[in-house]
């Protein structure tokens, strides 16, 4: 499938573990893709060992002139934006909620709230001027389920949704499709560096495995085949909508 050939997609986040997988997933299809990350080093890493499908471009997600100045950098190099996907995204999670810094709190909105209300933005401008395209935006599980000591990634993953539906309602006159994609647990960086001390990881991971309706957690590439199918083509009817990838969670649905 080349589906999306010639295509522009830009992932933010894209230097990190899922972030990683749907920029191999978009080069493999045919698109050019930007990965857009506050790390350079494995940004830049990731870009050589892919080729010339892929360029790393330097984004901080909380920043509107960093939105721009990158915008303005694609539109001069590749004279387009077909895709955006809003994955970057941190997890500061075990804090109790009424032990919560207020700067813990608005750190996790900055990058993953106003990142993507940002990202919408300024895809919108510029995908409104050229026809249309296709917006992701990554939530979480913990969108719509609460964690007892993820009050701020919470609340700010629960925020994607409503982002994505107001986005979703206010640029489909132009042609752009807006949605989410809700990954459950799945061992990237992310995850792993929030163990709490003497916490064995095997076990942590069997006792999420053992939550889901299949026993078992998505992969990075699940996560990325989610997202490749929100922003197909042929998925020119979906919008406005999320897509848990998580091997099934019935409550939290
Ligand atoms: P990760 O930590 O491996 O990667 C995150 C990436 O975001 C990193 O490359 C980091 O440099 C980048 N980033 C952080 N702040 C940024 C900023 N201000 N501007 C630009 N880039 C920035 O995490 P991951 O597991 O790949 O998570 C990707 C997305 O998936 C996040 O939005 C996360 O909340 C979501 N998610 C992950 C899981 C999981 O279990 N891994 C579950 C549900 C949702």
């Amino acid at each position: 499938m080349t589906a999306f050939a010639g295509m522009i997609a830009v992932v933010t986040g894209g230097a990190g573990g899922l972030g990683r997988a749907m920029v191999r997933a978009f080069a493999q299809e045919g698109a050019r893709v930007v990965i857009a990350d506050v790390n350079r080093a494995a940004g830049a890493e990731l870009a050589a060992g892919i080729g010339e499908a892929a360029q790393f471009m330097m984004l901080d997600v909380t920043d509107e002139q960093s939105w721009t100045a990158m915008m303005d950098r694609i539109e001069a190099e590749n004279g387009r934006i077909d895709i955006l996907v809003n994955n970057a995204g941190i997890y500061r999670p075990n804090i109790a909620f009424e032990e919560m810094p207020l700067e813990t709190w608005r750190l996790h909105f900055a990058v993953n709230s106003d990142g993507v209300f940002l990202g919408c933005k300024h895809a919108i401008l510029r995908m409104k001027e050229t026809g249309g395209g296709a917006i992701v935006n990554i939530g979480s599980g913990m969108s719509i389920t609460a964690n007892p000591t993820g009050a701020a990634y919470c609340g700010s993953k629960a925020a994607v949704l409503m982002t994505t539906k107001t986005a979703a309602a206010s640029a489909g006159k132009y042609g752009i499709r807006v949605n989410a994609v809700l990954p459950g647990g799945v061992p990237t960086d992310m995850l792993m560096g929030n163990l709490v001390p003497g916490q064995n990881g095997d076990a942590f991971l069997a006792l999420m495995a053992g939550t889901s309706l299949m026993g078992k957690l998505a992969t990075p590439e699940d996560i990325a085949r989610g997202v490749l199918f929100l922003c197909h083509p042929q998925s020119a009817a979906i919008t406005g909508v999320h897509l848990p990838v998580d091997g099934g969670n019935l409550p939290g649905n």
